[in-house]
């Protein structure tokens, strides 16, 4: 992690003071393991002041900047960072309330600009003063904070440890880690109102539902010194998302459906031929794009014609003629006739209507059935899909997918 330290002050520039609050914030960066490549020091200059804190934010993960929170016109580092960062002041009751009591406490009489110190950036960590009036804050923003301090170093260095400190070992030694569980067979909104509790009341580890084609990836993620620590910290929200969806979640390793099963398919060594109407080659593309897909799969054929099913797969004229060609009965001699002529462990096919024509009132667009041939059987399965070609093969081939993962967790 990478901070640097902006001093501001005109007061340095001209040599009048020596810039110990650098030196001070240098020393106790590098005690905390937190890299420090620049300092630079700007005088009271709204744009010399802006241009710097781009430069140190675009390089930077902490940016620190000390001076120029006081009561006056020309203290404007609070307003140039929190503008910089894309943030705008409002009141701070809470400090405003602080720097009444501090002005009471120590018998002086608080002026008006002095009310100009308990404006802060509307989302910010407020570091308290405890040696002084102007609180401090950590504006964070895309992975990095800025950090504005007040200049006296006896105000700086109690805030530094106090409060920054602190901040800044959690923060470097910590980082995301992140789960997601890959859901088939249930739609986003399913699993939003399901979990709307535990989204809600969540806060860490954060939990978040984001909707693919035909799928829904549930992602926990929380901040942790180490992995192991992470994991602990989810184990008790993924036991609860598992005893809702756990036949339904796939995967957690980043893995999507089609590279899931084909995993299972090479690690138990299964084989696999499919015969394929609608999907036009689909799913033997999607297999064979994994490296290695030469050990289980044996082959694909696209038998689109009723003529094909028959020569290749042996579906019966007679059934094509009183079912059609998208119909269970094909789909069940189709996935056996590709099992046997391939002589493979498992034999799957397709067979539907895509569209955007052809669909009828009893077969509409969408319709299609899927079979799988394995020694535990032969099954069909009906589907009624929605949208485009495109989406329509895509989702039979998901399908697909999950119809074999079933029958390699039953059988193998
Ligand atoms: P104030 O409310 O006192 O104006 P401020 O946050 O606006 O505080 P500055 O006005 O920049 O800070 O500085 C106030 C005083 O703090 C300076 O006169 C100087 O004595 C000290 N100071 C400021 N910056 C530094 C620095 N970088 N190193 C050492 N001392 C500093
Ligand atoms: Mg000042």
């Amino acid at each position: 992690m990478k901070a640097e330290i902006i001093s501001v002050g005109t007061e340095i520039l001209l040599g009048e003071i020596l810039n110990t609050d650098a030196q001070f914030l240098s020393a106790e960066l590098s005690e905390i393991g937190i890299d420090v490549y620049h300092q630079c020091v700007v005088g009271d200059n709204e744009k010399r002041l802006a241009a710097a804190v781009d430069e140190a934010l675009s390089r930077s993960d902490i940016v620190i900047a000390s001076g120029g929170l006081g009561p006056t016109p020309d203290d404007i580092t609070k307003e140039v960072v929190a503008k910089q960062m894309g943030e705008a002041l409002v009141m701070h009751e809470e400090s405003l309330a602080r720097i009444r009591q501090y002005f009471a406490k120590t018998g002086r009489v608080m002026t008006k600009n002095n009310e100009k110190q308990a404006m802060l950036p509307e989302h910010c960590i407020v570091l308290p003063n405890n040696n002084g009036t102007a609180p401090g804050c950590i504006i964070e923003k895309n992975g990095k904070a800025a950090i504005v301090l007040p200049g006296p170093p006896s105000e700086l260095t109690r805030m530094f440890t106090e409060s920054v400190k602190p901040y800044l070992q959690k923060r470097s030694m910590s980082k995301l880690y992140t789960k997601t569980l890959h859901i088939f067979g249930i739609g986003e909104s399913n699993v939003a109102s399901e979990l709307t509790e535990l989204m809600e009341k969540s806060a860490d580890p954060t939990v978040a539902p984001s909707a693919k084609t035909g799928e829904v990836y549930l992602r926990l993620a929380t901040k942790a010194r180490t992995e192991e620590e992470a994991m602990k910290k989810m184990s008790d929200t993924e036991a609860l998302i598992r005893s809702k969806f756990g036949r339904y979640i796939y995967s957690d390793d980043g893995k999507n459906f089609p590279e899931t099963v084909f995993g299972k398919l090479l690690l138990k060594k299964i084989t696999l031929s499919c015969a394929e109407s609608c999907t036009g080659g689909l799913i033997a593309k999607t297999i064979t794009d994994f490296p290695g897909s030469s050990e289980i799969f044996s082959e694909g054929i696209v038998t689109y014609s009723n003529e094909a099913k028959k020569k290749y797969l042996g579906v019966r004229a007679e059934t094509l003629d009183s079912f059609g060609a998208v119909s269970n009965q094909t789909a069940r001699e189709m996935a056996d006739g590709i099992r046997k002529a391939s002589g493979s462990c498992i034999g799957v096919c397709t067979t539907g209507i895509a569209g955007p024509g052809g669909g009828t009132d009893e077969k509409p667009v969408g319709t299609v059935f899927i079979g799988i041939s394995s020694p535990a059987g032969t099954e069909v399965r009906k589907l009624s899909l929605s949208g485009d070609r495109g989406k329509i093969r895509y989702l039979t081939t998901l399908n697909v997918f999950a119809l074999i993962n079933e029958i390699i967790d039953k059988i193998y």
